[in-house]
């Protein structure tokens, strides 16, 4: 029987504040992103959009996955310079059973999760929780933020059908996202007394108006129709509508796949076309609930794209998962290409959403084209996790430059050379027309110079022109095919053990929820020490020693670990950090509850652990107890040898009671890590 899968566990909000401001200060970087590569904005380019109406400092966002499912990471995504945080997506059945590992990011990323793995009153709290992390470090001052550069939005992503939408929990959670102050208000209780002066500030309590909706694969056209009819006239909230790359049509979307990319392997069932809304019906909708939304004042837009259905033709994920969905870079091209066929008919009536294979060398030309926001998910699951975020801002910001762009209208009338045809396009009279080439020749902004009215309208021609050239351009672009993108993560032949390893330290930030972490164990070896109780007392047998070499050692947070894999892949080592790696766990119950995985658990003067299934405790003093499978024995931590007493049916391995000496002694030596900030909390 498999087993149990492991839950998510979200961490107290004290904890929280408590570590986010700790960490900053003893170590110089948040949830382990060094503050080097937080993107803060600068002040001299203006990087926001708007987005329904409302001003967010970048269109850089998480898309709606493993980056935005807790509140740690929603402040990673944040300090990366997201600021729309397109939320996960909650829905009504919330007991899901995720199969595991769930993320293949070996090559171009392939994944089989889809939805929020808390329940939905916890995936609120995680969601407020964020907001209000975020706006404590904002008014603490401790981070040196550009002007305006903490607007920030979240969307929510609510799915899958109108019956679980339309339930009184999920409403409920809709509610709570439009009014969060109860949330805010129990919240604010928890803040430790050493951020005291910060409890008092004004947090947002309308977390968000806006959705973007997510479907199944196949869900029928009108059942999409009738959700966002619900969610406009009930909930009054501003949509958008995740459609699926099936729209391409089983044609273009197998030329474009097989023939223009070369990814002959991929095969994208004949059902997931059949099942799926076509784009005749696709447009229907969208004119419809377009006039709905307007008449209502408020916005609708589309999304391209949700993940591409394929049959499951790799050997990672389990079997029985006949199907998986594919994003990454060939999902880019067919993304874009949906992007310009939706153009090609709606021009820039509707706002476009986007997550397709975005990374640090396309996120500038996402920009260009104007879709708001730009969202990410699969790049960020690589080496460097949430800091390669703030590689997509030095390309945009490098871009820019060189166009002499200073804010995001600006770059898209300016990116591809194209201001002056489209402008041409505007029909403008004589003056107006001569006011906006001259602007377009000077460095100052553009919109200094032409009337507001103008600009956007120009803005539009030039995102229209720009689509076409993007997407000629993404389309023939080498980066894009398969052969770019055969090369798997190198592996380098050695098994992990319980410590040391090569330390290249990618198993922590390329977990989405900052569950793997270092610390710093005693250095020397441990020798297997073995001690065996007879009439005339103990013999002691040494039977060789364990290696601990390595000033940094890996560990797992299993509260924040829910097993999708994605360490493994990149860990250069076999057999998984969040597997062999000492696992630790936030509260006592959970420890005795996950008895099928080995692990810690840590109080101030104790530690317990399973090692290979066996249960042992050490209860730290003079002298220390040390406790298993039928021995209890005190010891003289500084010889446990020569001061040992007690009893035991059998031998007593002392090599265990160093283990755990040691991993205690890193665990608290580290105080701002989450098994001791949860040892803190609770004491
Ligand atoms: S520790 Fe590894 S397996 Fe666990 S959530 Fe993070 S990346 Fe996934
Ligand atoms: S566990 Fe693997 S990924 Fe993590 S530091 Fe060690 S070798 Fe690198």
């Amino acid at each position: 029987m498999p087993a149990p899968m492991t839950e998510l566990r979200p961490c107290p909000f004290g904890v929280l504040v408590t570590r986010m401001f700790g960490e900053l200060e003893a170590k110089r970087s948040i949830f382990d992103l060094p503050e080097r590569r937080f993107f803060l904005g600068d002040a001299e380019r203006d990087l926001s959009v708007s987005f329904h109406g409302h001003t967010a400092a970048t269109p850089l966002g998480p898309a709606a996955g493993p980056q935005s499912q807790m509140a740690q990471n929603l402040v990673l995504s944040w300090l990366g310079g997201c600021r729309i945080h397109e939320l996960k997506t909650v829905q009504i059945d919330d007991e899901l059973v995720i199969p595991r590992p769930c993320i293949d990011m070996q090559t171009v990323g392939y994944n089989v999760e889809w939805s929020q793995e808390l329940k939905l009153e916890q995936s609120l709290e995680e969601y407020v929780k964020g907001s209000m992390l975020i706006e404590l470090l904002v008014a603490s001052g401790e981070l040196e933020l550009a002007p305006d550069f903490e607007r920030t939005l979240f969307d929510m992503s609510v799915g899958y059908g109108l019956e679980g939408i339309q339930s009184e929990r999920v409403q409920a959670f809709v509610r709570g996202m439009l009014d969060c102050t109860e949330v805010v208000d129990r919240l604010r209780g928890e803040i430790p007394p050493a951020f005291a002066h910060l409890a008092g500030i004004d947090f947002t309590t309308r977390l968000s108006d806006t959705l973007t909706l997510s479907t199944f694969h196949g869900c029928p056209a009108d059942e999409i129709e009738r959700i966002v009819h619900f969610l406009l006239h009930e909930n009054r909230l501003n949509c958008i509508i995740k459609l699926n790359p099936m729209l391409l049509g089983p044609a273009r979307t197998r030329e474009l796949l097989h023939d223009t990319l070369g990814y002959d392997d991929v095969r994208v069932p004949d059902s997931a076309f059949e099942k799926d809304t076509s784009w005749e019906r696709m447009s229907g909708f969208v004119e419809r609930l377009g006039e709905q939304a307007r008449a209502l004042e408020l916005g609708l837009g589309v999304k391209f794209t949700n993940t591409l259905v394929v049959e499951n033709h790799r050997d990672f994920f389990p079997a029985d998962e006949r199907e998986m969905y594919l994003s990454g870079p060939p999902l880019h091209v067919l993304a874009m290409n949906l992007v310009r066929a939706f153009r090609a008919e709606f021009g820039d009536r509707y706002p476009i959403s986007f997550s397709a294979g975005i990374d640090r060398k396309n996120f500038a030309d996402a920009v260009a084209i104007g879709l708001v926001p730009v969202t990410v998910c699969s790049d960020l699951l690589k080496p460097g996790g949430y800091a390669r975020a703030h590689g997509y801002f030095e390309e945009l910001t490098r871009r820019m430059d060189a166009r002499g762009a200073r804010c995001v209208d600006d770059f898209i009338v300016s990116a591809y050379g194209v201001g002056a045809a489209a402008l041409a396009r505007l029909d403008l009279p004589t003056d107006e027309h001569a006011a906006c080439e001259r602007a377009l020749a000077s460095e100052a902004p553009l919109a200094d110079a032409v009337s507001a009215g103008t600009l956007a309208r120009w803005v539009s021609e030039a995102a229209l022109a720009n689509t076409t050239t993007y997407v000629e351009a993404a389309t023939r672009d080498p980066r894009y095919r398969r052969d770019s993108h055969t090369r798997v993560p190198r592996k380098i032949g050695s098994e992990l053990e319980l410590f040391d390893c090569i330390t290249c330290d990618k198993c922590v930030p390329v977990c989405p929820n900052d569950a793997n972490f270092s610390l710093a164990v005693a250095l020397g070896e441990i020798s297997i020490v073995k001690a065996h109780p007879g009439p005339e007392g103990w013999t002691i047998r040494v039977e060789g020693a364990l290696a601990v070499d390595k000033p940094r050692q890996y560990a797992n947070f299993a509260d924040f670990c829910n097993d999708c894999g994605n360490c493994d892949v990149f860990c250069p080592e076999d057999g998984g950090p969040y597997l062999v790696k000492p696992r630790f766990f936030g509260t006592r119950d959970d420890w005795s509850a996950q008895a099928h995985l080995d692990g810690f658990f840590v109080a101030r003067d104790r530690i317990e652990g399973r090692i290979d299934g066996a249960t042992y405790g050490l209860v730290r003093g003079s002298p220390a107890v040390f406790t298993g499978n039928g021995f209890r024995v005190s010891l003289v931590e500084d010889d446990p040898t020569g001061t040992l007493d007690g009893e035991a049916l059998g031998e007593v391995d002392l090599t265990v009671f160093e283990i755990l000496r040691r991993i205690h002694d890193a665990v608290l030596g580290d105080a701002t890590s989450y098994p001791a900030l949860a040892s803190a909390q609770r004491e």
